[in-house]
């Protein structure tokens, strides 16, 4: 995608209002002529100035918001809006999200605000993620060198074969809109015809405008190459740092993208808006005349689906509707070079396999003993190291975002409990009760992985449900990664950090007493002379509830970052060998507690 539904929509307004009066009735005829019969779901008006958040109804301007992102085709848009119910939903998520925006006063807010948007139209439009498979439409080609004037780089973007890119897109409807607005023109179109030409008009040119509104992201003029790791980071990078360009015409420019448009960026585009609307409303009304070998084309929306063509799939047709795709591109920016001396700097975002190291303490309060002997409640820390192998998927919506998943095995070290031991009042006790647990040394394993419903339900969907349906298993990944079923897990952005619940998400298991070798003697009783040695193993697993990243960084290809997390522990003991009493005699139970993990963070992705 490029800009936000709400940005394309301001663009659009802005445009409508750019023209003057002459172009603006006659737009307005058209628009009355178009939604002839469709006046349930149409405003009356061709834009509204000011949306109001309950959306009822749809104005023209809301079109190429709807083109691209949540329909494949100008025909698709058109059904998509006359008749589906979820579009009204997508509208609404829209309008709250630029009052979010609106209202946001730290990017922390922002990014919050953008999180909750993608979940939402996650939710109302359910084809959004594989509409997305094929997006190279709504991007531009890399320009091949310094010396790729206008006109060389327009026929290059056309040609028949060629990566889908925006100019293709924006030619191929742009044209179609041209030549419906000559035929509205010609004689003997009855008054039904005319209403169906204007509304299939309006829609080809409202698709095409999409794309040419894309054309003014940042991220999108940037280049789009390289792995989807790339792609996806160097797009994010510029749309919210700007990008400097040149319109082919001359004008200085920065640009900058997706769900960070400013006002004078709006006005920018929407000029470039104005001019394409003017062309078709001037050949409509007869002021230029539209030198065309293509009529007629039938009454209906173009099909050009925008969703599935790799590639550009027929020569655009050649003759005058060109030229005037051509003068209008000409007000567009000039596009970064493409790989090598002098193109833009590139940006990794955290996609792909990673192997990383993560040292980290623990500081744990135990409720008891693991025998329960008398002792009071107790405390010990930890210190270990892991080395992790996994799939980073951080950010691939937005930062609210979580789909690590990664495995980890190391070693820690365990301090003695604190606790001493109390003798019961009774004096009852065993004096070969374990009253202490000994400083230990572990084999620390840990795990972690998104879910949708219930831990581990992505992982078991990708083996059962994958194979039959990668498609299913997608959304159902996505869902886990932005935050599960109830969208509990996603992270919020704060100026201190970002937290996150995530109890289900993450198990760490220690193996404590398995190496050979690591018998303890330590005391029973409060008497340091009566020690005894033992063999002692228990399993201990923590999970942690919540996450709190303090900071994290992010370069081409490796990350760092720092978090503390609370986590739910529970010690199991599974093993006591004691040379004095039989095992048997010595009753063991688990022991549960709660613990403060603090962890660094380092990954290198390859
Ligand atoms: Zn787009």
């Amino acid at each position: 995608m490029a800009w936000e539904f709400a940005e394309h929509r301001d663009i659009s307004v802005a445009a409508v209002s750019q023209l003057d009066s002459t172009r603006r009735s006659q737009l307005d005829t058209l628009w009355k002529w178009a939604r002839t019969g469709h006046e349930k779901r149409l405003t009356e008006s061709v834009i509204l100035l000011e949306q109001p958040l309950e959306v009822e109804y749809l104005d023209w301007a809301t079109w190429p918001a709807v083109s691209g992102d949540h329909s494949c085709s100008a025909a698709d848009m058109l059904s998509t809006l006359l008749e589906s119910e979820w579009v009204m939903n997508v509208a609404r998520i829209a309008e709250q999200f630029k009052h979010r925006v609106r209202e946001a006063k730290s990017r922390a807010q922002r990014v919050n605000a953008m999180h909750t948007l993608d979940v939402q139209l996650l939710r109302a439009d359910a084809l959004l993620v594989s509409r997305a498979v094929s997006n190279s439409g709504h991007f531009l080609l890399a320009r091949p060198s310094i010396h790729t004037d206008e006109h060389t780089y327009f026929k290059e973007c056309v040609a028949q074969g060629v990566e889908m890119n925006a100019y293709a897109v924006y030619t191929w409807y742009h044209q179609r809109a041209l030549q419906k607005a000559a035929m509205l023109r010609q004689s003997g179109v009855s008054r039904e015809e005319r209403n169906k030409l204007a509304l299939s008009m309006l829609a080809d040119e409202a698709y095409g405008l999409h794309f040419l509104q894309d054309m003014f992201a940042a991220g999108h003029t940037t280049g789009s190459w390289g792995d989807p790791s790339v792609r996806k980071g160097t797009h994010d990078y510029y749309n919210e740092e700007g990008y400097e360009t040149f319109t082919w015409s001359g004008k200085p420019l920065v640009l900058l993208g997706d769900a960070f448009i400013r006002e004078q960026d709006v006005q920018v585009a929407a000029h470039v808006v104005a001019a394409s609307l003017s062309q078709i409303l001037d050949v409509y009304s007869g002021q230029v005349p539209l030198h065309t070998s293509r009529l007629p084309l039938g009454t209906s929306p173009d099909t050009l689906s925008t969703c599935s063509n790799d590639v550009v799939p027929v020569e655009l047709i050649n003759d005058g509707t060109l030229e005037y795709c051509q003068t209008i591109l000409t007000e567009t920016p000039v596009p970064a070079l493409s790989y090598g001396l002098g193109d833009m700097p590139r940006f990794r975002t955290e996609v792909g396999g990673f192997i990383g190291v993560s040292p980290y303490s623990v500081l744990a309060g135990w409720n008891d003993a693991l025998e329960s002997a008398g002792t009071s409640a107790m405390g010990a820390g930890s210190i270990g190291i892991n080395i992790r192998a996994g799939l980073g998927l951080d950010g691939i919506m937005s930062e609210g975002d979580d789909g690590l998943a990664f495995f980890e095995i190391g070693t820690s070290y365990d301090s003695r409990s604190t606790a001493s031991y109390r003798e019961k009042e009774s004096g009852a006790l065993p004096t070969e009760s374990l009253v202490q647990v000994p400083a230990r040394t572990a084999i620390s394993t840990r795990l972690r992985m998104p879910f949708y419903a219930i831990p581990g339900d992505v992982l078991l969907a990708g083996l059962l449900v994958a194979p039959w349906s990668q498609e299913t298993f997608t959304e159902l990944a996505i869902a886990a990664s932005t935050g599960g079923l109830f969208g509990w897990q996603s992270g919020i952005a704060t100026s201190i950090g970002r937290f996150q619940f995530m109890l289900g998400r993450e198990v760490g298991v220690q193996f404590l007493g398995f190496v050979e070798g690591d018998e303890m003697a330590f005391s029973t009783t409060n008497d340091p002379a009566s020690t005894v040695t033992v063999r002692l193993r228990t399993i201990l697993i923590d999970a942690p509830i919540v996450e709190w990243r303090l900071f994290r960084s992010f370069s081409q290809d490796q990350h760092s970052s720092m978090a503390v997390q609370l986590c739910g522990t529970a010690d199991i003991p599974v093993l006591l060998a004691h040379e004095v009493l039989p095992a048997d005699q010595v009753l063991l139970q688990p022991r549960w507690g709660l613990a403060i993990r603090a962890l660094f963070d380092w990954r290198y992705y390859y």
